[in-house]
């Protein structure tokens, strides 16, 4: 501290007499306003920049101030902010140099502070921007992009922790394996961008029959699967024929076309993983094509 008041080139100290002439000054003051030169016995008005007019330094409370250019030889737009005390009659300035006037220091920090204010207001809002982007970056990653529907993956993952689920609470688990019907024949007959209306119809009302705890994925192609926490078989087979009946009655390329689905069922078993559970599924839905389409078929 001694030495922070002694030597700082910016920390200005005086002593000034009842006349109003200096007693002492330290070295920052010589240096910076009299060449090093003595000043004692100078008076301090002396080195009042006259704009200023006289300062005053009366003794008193301790007071402080901010004095534009308090000195003649004060470099442009420095100022001297002190704080007079009285001493034994004399009266003690102590100041330190800014180089730009505390008000302007208090405006600049106002304006810093409203820059921030702005810079994380805007923050804020590009985070909240990123997470919406993240959020649907992340939909997107799961999801058919004609249908909308859970893709294969994010279809076989939601599987997964189901069976792994259903076997830790000891819960039943059904799922549907879907094929539309001679889907190539719709293709060839109304073009690839009817077939896709097709698809997106009957995704729908897939989507339209489920159970929110269900998952409906388009696992490719024209084939879709139907996973069902909590069921059993004989439900699935419920929900598969009223899907079956309502896909025949959609029509979504006018009145001479009625799309058919050929839909396999199975419940998973204790013992199995969900490889195994899709081929039961599969196979199933092969022997309701195999047995004229448009049909539900369960693995018993
Ligand atoms: P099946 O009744 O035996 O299932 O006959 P299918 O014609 O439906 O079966 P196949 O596997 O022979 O043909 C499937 C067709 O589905 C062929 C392919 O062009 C069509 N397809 C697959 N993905 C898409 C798609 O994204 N859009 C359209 N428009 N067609 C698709
Ligand atoms: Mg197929
Ligand atoms: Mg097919």
């Amino acid at each position: 501290m001694y030495d922070y008041v002694v030597n700082s080139g910016r920390l200005l100290v005086l002593e000034v007499g009842r006349d109003g002439r200096i007693i002492c000054a330290n070295g920052a003051f010589r240096s910076r306003y009299a060449g090093f030169a003595d000043v004692r016995g100078e008076p301090i008005a002396h080195f009042f920049s006259d704009e200023d007019g006289p300062v005053d330094i009366e003794p008193g409370e301790a007071q402080k101030k901010t004095v534009a250019r308090v000195f003649r030889a004060a470099a442009e737009g420095e100022r001297c902010l002190f704080h007079a005390y009285p001493l034994d009659g004399h009266t003690l300035l102590i100041g330190e140099v800014a180089e730009s006037g505390d008000h302007e220091v208090v405006a600049r920090m106002g304006n810093l502070t409203l820059d921030m204010s702005r810079l994380v207001r805007d923050l804020r809002r590009a985070n909240r921007d990123l997470a919406r982007v993240n959020a649907l970056n992340e939909e997107l990653a799961r999801t058919d992009g004609l249908t909308r529907l859970a893709n294969r993956r994010h279809f076989l993952e939601r599987l997964e922790s189901g069976v792994a689920q259903a076997r830790s609470r000891q819960h039943r688990l059904s799922i549907l394996m879907i094929d539309l019907d001679h889907f190539k024949r719709v293709n060839d007959t109304y073009g690839h961008a009817a077939g896709d209306r097709v698809l997106v119809a009957f995704a729908d009302l897939l989507r339209a029959l489920v159970r929110v705890s269900d998952l409906p994925g388009r696992l490719g192609g024209e084939e879709f699967g139907l996973y069902m926490f909590d069921t059993s078989l004989d439900v699935a087979m419920k929900v598969g024929e009223r899907l079956r009946a309502r896909t025949r009655e959609l029509q979504p390329l006018g009145d001479d076309f009625r799309p058919s689905t050929s839909i396999g069922a199975a419940e998973w078993r204790a013992t199995e993983d969900v490889d195994s559970l899709i081929q039961r599924a599969d196979a199933a839905m092969y022997r309701a094509k195999e047995n004229g389409r448009n049909r539900v078929v369960a693995d018993r």
